[in-house]
């Protein structure tokens, strides 16, 4: 097939060897069938040999060495510390969740044990447990080109789980993802796995991605991206004839409440992470605080004047791709045309159009002017803020009460605040996956207690979290198994636990056998 797109370097503007094409519908075809092949044999896997998988996949992507940051860094035009960083991220999760199949207690497993004997009716012996879904088509982030891609924790939750992955490559970083595939494909045929276990498919228009959620074969997607893409897939995939689920995480504005006594006791010290936060990775994170509110004081005032200032002093830098800082571009302009907002400050250098450069700029208004306005509650992704005034506690409340979904909301609050505030931070549970207090959105810990998802349009289910050791509760479903012969059942829930894994038996969290 002949060559149909290139990357392009956003610091240079100009194309990268080599082409890729479009994958045809045969091809598609041809994946999916053979995820659907492999799937027994995937899940057929004892867990040492599941874990040694991730084990070699992690190891595959380190073999890589410095080639892959080069390329990632040519495509995203993201720093090579940076890329350093999330490589290490996205290898740790890898092992993380190997190290996860080795301890086994993920299953969820539970015994209730039969009771012959009681009335009116005897109770059957039943037990339960988690069990792969099937084929997953992921959709890879441009933002995340190493953890939230290929080989990103998407990837390697639903193959740990047990499910075959066809991965739509970003556009915006095809060599990072062929590298990151041939890595995948390397550990495969290295344990004598089917390739048939991952695929990658490239594609520039909608037509790639959307034969890809219609597949038959398919089970679930996984994306991270746009509302608008995200709620495009969700589409198609509730209108196919056994609609799936699509583990959509399509960002927020992630709300900040900066509350009097904590501005009191350190206004300064707020506005420099408040503007790290709002700067780092040129705002290009799903977490990036894009809406700040405080109460009309003079404390709140001095916080903006800070905020301005180092806006100013911020040097315009490369966004990833032409699309984003288009977006970016016009979601300033939406913003700035709205009655009431005026531009509090911007980067005072002028941003070069040919690297692909944004500026950080923040806007100030009322929360009166942010509730009768939906423009300003729409994510604009980059650097940039909108600052909110409110009149007393009750505006705040508004202000919480009006959002939609988000992943997160942070308070800055001294214990005195906290007691004060509490409608609203009840408020706040009910409309976001995170709480952060006297912390930052941006820097997603990877760990068991992490929830990074919401109500939507943050995320199409709210349960679900696509990072940290959850995220491979999308991937699977659980199965009871009633007046099943011990030799019939699969090794967690055989009476003598031979895998030594927690279980809750007759309601109680137990390592013993029966
Ligand atoms: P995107 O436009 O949502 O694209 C993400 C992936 O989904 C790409 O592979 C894209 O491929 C595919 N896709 C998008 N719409 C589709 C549709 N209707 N049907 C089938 N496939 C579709 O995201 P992006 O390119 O990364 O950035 C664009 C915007 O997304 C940003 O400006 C930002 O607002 C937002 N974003 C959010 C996050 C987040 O963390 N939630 C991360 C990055 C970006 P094709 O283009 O080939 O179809």
């Amino acid at each position: 097939m002949e060559p149909s797109f290139s990357a392009k370097n956003p610091q240079t503007s100009k194309f990268l060897e080599p082409g890729y094409s479009e994958a045809s519908m045969a091809e598609i075809d041809a994946a999916l069938k053979a995820a659907e092949e492999s799937f027994d044999i995937l899940r057929g896997l004892q867990r040492e040999e599941r874990a040694r998988l991730l084990d070699s996949m992690a190891d595959e992507v380190m073999g890589l060495g410095d080639g892959l940051l080069e390329r990632a860094h040519l495509e995203t035009g993201l720093p090579m510390g940076r890329l350093t960083m999330e490589r290490g991220r996205a290898v740790n999760q890898c092992r993380m969740f190997a190290d996860i199949l080795r301890d086994g207690s993920w299953v969820d497993a539970r015994i209730d044990q039969a009771q012959p004997q009681r009335e009116p009716v005897p109770k059957p012996d039943i037990r339960k447990m988690l069990r792969p879904i099937g084929p997953v088509v992921v959709f890879g982030a441009s933002n995340f080109p190493l953890a939230i891609s290929v080989f990103g924790s998407d990837t390697v939750s639903a193959m740990g789980a047990g499910c075959p992955v066809v991965v739509k490559a970003h556009p915006a970083h095809p060599g990072t993802c062929e590298l990151l595939g041939e890595a995948i494909r390397r550990a495969l045929e290295k344990l004598g796995l089917p390739g048939g276990c991952f695929s990658l498919i490239h594609g520039t228009g909608n037509t790639v991605g959307k034969a890809l959620v219609e597949h038959p074969a398919t089970q679930a997607v996984a994306f991270t991206g746009s509302l608008k893409g995200g709620r495009a897939l969700m589409d198609v995939a509730s209108k196919r004839q056994n609609p799936i689920p699509v583990y959509a995480e399509m960002g927020s504005s992630n709300p900040v409440f900066i509350l009097p006594g904590a501005l009191k006791d350190r206004y300064e010290q707020i506005a420099e992470g408040f503007v790290q936060s709002l700067t780092l990775g040129v705002g290009q994170f799903c977490t990036n605080p894009g809406l700040v509110a405080g109460l009309d004081n003079s404390e709140f005032g001095d916080f903006r004047e800070k905020v301005a200032s180092l806006a100013r002093e911020w040097s315009p830098a490369s966004m990833l791709h032409s699309g984003i800082s288009q977006n970016y571009s016009s979601g300033l302009s939406k913003i700035a045309a709205v009655s009431g907002v005026e531009v509090l400050g911007k980067s005072e250098q002028a941003p070069d159009p040919s690297k692909t450069e944004a500026i950080c700029q923040v806007f100030s208004t009322t929360i009166e002017t942010f509730l009768n306005e939906a423009a300003l509650s729409e994510e604009n992704f980059g650097p940039s803020s909108v600052l909110l005034t409110g009149k007393d506690a009750e505006s705040l409340e508004k202000f919480a009460e009006s959002l939609e979904g988000q992943l997160t909301a942070t308070i800055h609050a001294t214990d005195d605040d906290l007691t004060a505030h509490r409608r609203l931070i009840q408020i706040l549970e009910r409309k976001v996956g995170r709480l952060i207090i006297n912390g930052y959105p941006t820097g997603l810990e990877v760990c068991s207690a992490m929830h990074h998802g919401g109500p939507y349009p943050a995320a199409s289910h709210s349960f679900f979290t696509s990072v940290g050791t959850d995220s491979i509760l999308r991937f699977v479903r659980p199965v009871s198994y009633q007046g099943f012969p011990q030799s019939l059942l699969p090794d967690e829930l055989k009476d003598e636990n031979p895998l030594s894994i927690w279980r809750t038996v007759d309601n109680q969290l137990t390592r013993d056998p029966i």
